[in-house]
């Protein structure tokens, strides 16, 4: 007889994750199986369920790639990590190794690339499997479930604000304060940078100042003006979280002149576009650019940041038998830091 377990699974795009029991799958060459501390509950997993992402996710599907846990056995080949050593499984599940973006050290776009519940089962489960290679290990003594954010919210800010090009003492906007945005506040606090952070609700700025935010706007009251005013001239780069198309065009006035806006935030499919002034672009030389998740490399430093309680997750935990009740919650937009699977 199979041994089983429980888990989240989506069998058809739309519907709501049903509890079942399931086989414990077997790790395969090159992986390892985990058994699951957390999960953090991400937007993208609606997107997987909803499957409004092309190419959407398989199905059946486990969704859920915000996972903490630890090794129980290893496939074949596998040596390391040892049994019983803490790891996260994140977004990116794996990747060709030997395309151009790959040898580039932007593995985040290789075509190949796989993705933790969404082209494989992910973390809405007592185990998953992963492969060894693409794992962030976690350093003894780190809270499981505070970091599991880390594993997609985290890595993604901290990318995003690598690739924001600024220095220690530099002003770094921030045009949203969910899940992502108060954890982006923590990286650039952490990294030397004075956050500034923007939203429209008044909740999400408080949340904003708890955990560094130098200054908090509210992007219709206070507006682009009250940001160039206390920055002399604007943010010398922005981080847009939010998932308005007008947070992004907003984030791009906000940036001085020679200023980055790095845009990490994904908006609904059919909300997709900005309208942007050409000539406040060529006029300010600025830099606009996408980032997306983060490498193996990334992802390691940003867990670094976080097992020493550098950036801390503000989260909600919430019994894994409720996963289907938090994507409703989140859905609903009344989230303010992060929802946490726990066993
Ligand atoms: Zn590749
Ligand atoms: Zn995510």
């Amino acid at each position: 007889m199979t041994a089983t377990m429980r888990a989240h699974v989506i069998h058809a795009h739309g519907q709501r994750p049903r509890l079942q029991a399931v086989a414990i799958p077997t790790p395969g060459p090159g992986e390892v199986l985990i058994r699951v501390t957390a999960c953090g509950v991400c937007h993208s997993d609606i997107h997987a369920v909803d499957g409004d992402w092309a190419p959407p996710s398989i199905v059946p599907l486990i969704p859920g790639h915000e996972v903490t846990g630890h090794v129980v056995a290893h496939g074949p080949g596998v040596a390391a990590p040892a049994i019983g050593t803490a790891v996260g499984v994140a977004w990116l599940a794996g990747a060709c190794g030997h395309c151009e973006f790959c040898l580039n050290g932007m593995e985040t776009i290789c075509l190949a690339a796989e993705a933790t519940g969404y082209t494989r089962d992910g973390g809405y489960a007592e185990y998953v499997t992963a492969r060894a290679d693409f794992l962030a290990t976690i350093p003894d003594g780190a809270d499981l479930v505070r970091l599991a954010p880390v594993l997609c919210a985290g890595v993604t800010t901290y990318r995003g604000l690598k690739h924001a090009h600024a220095r220690p003492g530099q002003f770094v906007g921030i045009v949203g304060v969910g899940g992502l945005g108060h954890i982006a506040i923590q990286y650039a606090k952490a990294m030397g940078f004075r956050p500034v952070a923007v939203d429209v609700d008044p909740a999400k700025l408080e949340l904003a100042r708890r955990v560094g935010a130098e200054f908090a706007f509210h992007a219709v009251e206070d507006g682009t003006t009250a940001v160039l005013e206390a920055t002399g001239g604007g943010c010398h780069a922005v981080l847009v979280t939010a998932t308005a198309p007008r947070a992004f065009e907003q984030a791009v006035d906000m940036t001085r002149a020679a200023g980055t806006t790095v845009f990490i935030g994904i908006p609904p499919t059919a909300n997709d576009l900005v309208r942007l002034s050409i000539i406040g672009l060529v006029n300010g030389e600025k830099v606009i650019r996408g980032s997306n998740v983060g490498t193996r490399l990334d992802l390691q430093e940003a867990v670094d940041f976080a097992a020493r309680n550098l950036v801390v997750p503000e989260i909600e935990t919430v019994a894994f038998e409720n996963a289907a009740l938090a994507l409703d919650r989140l859905r609903g937009g009344a989230v303010a830091g992060r929802l946490v699977l726990t066993f």
